[in-house]
């Protein structure tokens, strides 16, 4: 054993710091993806192809909050697309975005188990989302928001992942060391290779959703992975993943 996998293996979790989308939330596919651009596109009235490529196209800034809130965002999106909505065109489009985005937030049935668990264990738990506004505007509305520590919004903080500034934020808000963290998530955005570039330790949700998932960034991940969020909960066990054991 190498004298760096001893020093890891002497720890337990402190925190455990989760993605949200694909990760507590099931992924939303390519396809509904594209036909909530379709609703959107439809009420700005310029072509489903051309708003999906300024959407795309915008993702880095959008996630970092660069072009303004859910408005300005939208008429920002609507001028690249050629476009000046006037202001109740505009309110209906930022009311179809919401919409479509609030479908996507689908909590896996085991994620506010998992969390509760984790804070009866006495470990801290954090969130680190690559995300646009719609999040953490419905974020105190979900069952899981309680049991996070720190929630951490790219679309708040200017950065995003793989940043790592947005990790080491995370830490910072949990009172934790990096190395004192596991980082769940299902590895779009590299959040993987980031979240072991600062310390910790990462591991791979692998669901059947994935099969599907609309990802912004190829996943390439040959380190550990999970099938369930409650495999986390063995973490601390001695028969648990070798992540971190007594
Ligand atoms: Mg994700």
């Amino acid at each position: 054993m190498s004298e760096r996998s001893e020093r890891i293996d002497q720890h337990r979790a402190g925190a455990v710091i989760f993605d949200f989308f694909g990760t507590l939330s099931e992924s939303a596919s390519a396809r509904e993806r594209h036909a909530g651009h379709e609703r959107v596109a439809a009420v700005l009235g310029v072509p489903v192809e051309v708003y999906a490529d300024a959407v795309r196209g915008s993702w880095p800034d959008r996630a970092r909050g660069r072009l303004g809130d859910l408005e300005a965002t939208m008429r920002w999106l609507a001028r690249a697309c050629g476009v000046e909505p006037d202001d109740e065109t505009c309110a209906a489009a930022c009311a179809a975005r919401r919409s479509t985005q609030s479908g996507y937030v689908r909590l896996r049935p085991d994620a506010a188990p998992t969390l509760r668990a984790l804070k009866q264990r006495g470990v801290r738990v954090g969130l680190v989302s690559d995300c646009t506004h719609e999040l953490p505007a419905c974020w105190p509305t979900l069952p899981v928001a309680g049991y996070v520590d720190a929630p951490v919004f790219s679309v708040e903080v200017g950065v995003k992942k793989p940043d790592p500034a947005i990790y080491l934020l995370v830490c910072e808000r949990l009172g934790v060391a990096p190395e004192d963290c596991v980082y769940v998530g299902d590895g779009d955005s590299n959040e993987l290779p980031g979240a072991e570039a600062v310390g910790m330790r990462a591991l791979r949700l692998i669901a059947p959703d994935h099969v599907d998932a609309h990802v912004i960034d190829p996943i390439s991940w040959s380190g550990r992975s999970i099938t369930a969020l409650g495999d986390v909960l063995a973490l601390n066990e001695p028969d648990g993943p070798q992540v971190f054991s007594r």
